[in-house]
């Protein structure tokens, strides 16, 4: 049985002293988690977050990671790097990197690797646009995303986690409806059951407007492992909730 995980996204928000709060209110109100709890921060507050969460149950991630090891690449940040800021996830292949940066599913698939290199399990985003759901297409865009990261890192899929973002959810308000994520995370749990003997190890989560009123519903779906919130991530009294729903949700 695994635990659901609950990821929290900052995105660029944040400060010194509002993480300060955030994170002091989280502590006080996580308990004994009974579900893995992480929030994914950006890279210039890791510091100060892996002070902050010292010695609490609250794991620290970063929101991308470099595909190099070292050297001349201004302005990234590599996955030893990150490790030494005690980070454990990374997200890489969220849709704004994929739609701003330009990233390539082959660029997140060398990024995972990059990560499982130095222990640092990548959270890898997948999910369609309204278009190509309106048109059809989400199953292929899907498995087209996640094929890439397999083809890439063999063996070691079982270690990933993956997140179900619904372009057209993110950040709207609209959040796809408990059955709707869950036919596509039962696609994405069969395609990494056909590459890998411990795909139930892999936690597959579901992104996109998750909030305290609907995550309960979400995270009782077979194959929803867990959620990756934005918005609500920001707010202490909602991604609480969020952690008490996954608390109380049903383990796989
Ligand atoms: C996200 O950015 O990964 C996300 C799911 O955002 P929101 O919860 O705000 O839709």
């Amino acid at each position: 049985m695994k635990k659901k995980l609950i990821a929290g996204n900052w995105k660029m928000n944040g400060s010194l002293a509002a993480n300060e709060s955030l994170v002091r209110a989280l502590l006080a109100g996580m308990g004994g988690a009974g579900c893995t709890v992480a929030v994914c921060v950006p890279a210039p507050y890791l510091v100060q977050l892996q002070a902050l969460c010292a010695g609490s149950a609250l794991e620290l991630g970063a929101q991308d990671v470099s595909q190099h090891e070292q050297g001349a690449f201004t302005g990234e940040v590599s996955a030893a790097m990150l490790k030494e800021f005690g980070v454990r996830y990374a997200i890489v292949g969220h849709s704004e990197r994929r739609q701003y940066n330009g990233e390539s599913d082959a660029l997140v698939a060398e990024k995972a690797k990059a990560a499982l290199a130095h222990g640092v399990t990548p959270i890898v985003c997948v999910g369609e646009t309204l278009a190509q759901r309106e048109a059809g297409k989400t199953e292929e865009v899907v498995k087209r995303q996640l094929a890439a990261v397999i083809h890439s890192n063999g063996h070691c899929i079982s270690e990933i986690v993956v997140a179900y973002e619904p372009i057209w959810a993110i950040g709207t308000g609209k959040t796809a409806t408990p059955e709707q994520a869950q036919q596509v995370h039962a696609v994405l749990r069969a395609q990494l059951k056909a590459a890998t003997a411990h795909s139930q190890r892999v936690a597959i989560l579901y992104g996109g407007s998750m909030n305290s009123a609907n995550a309960a519903s979400l995270l009782a779906q077979a194959d929803i492992d867990g959620g990756l919130v934005g918005g609500a991530a920001l707010k202490a009294p909602d991604f609480l909730q969020i952690i008490a729903a996954a608390r109380q949700a049903p383990a796989a």
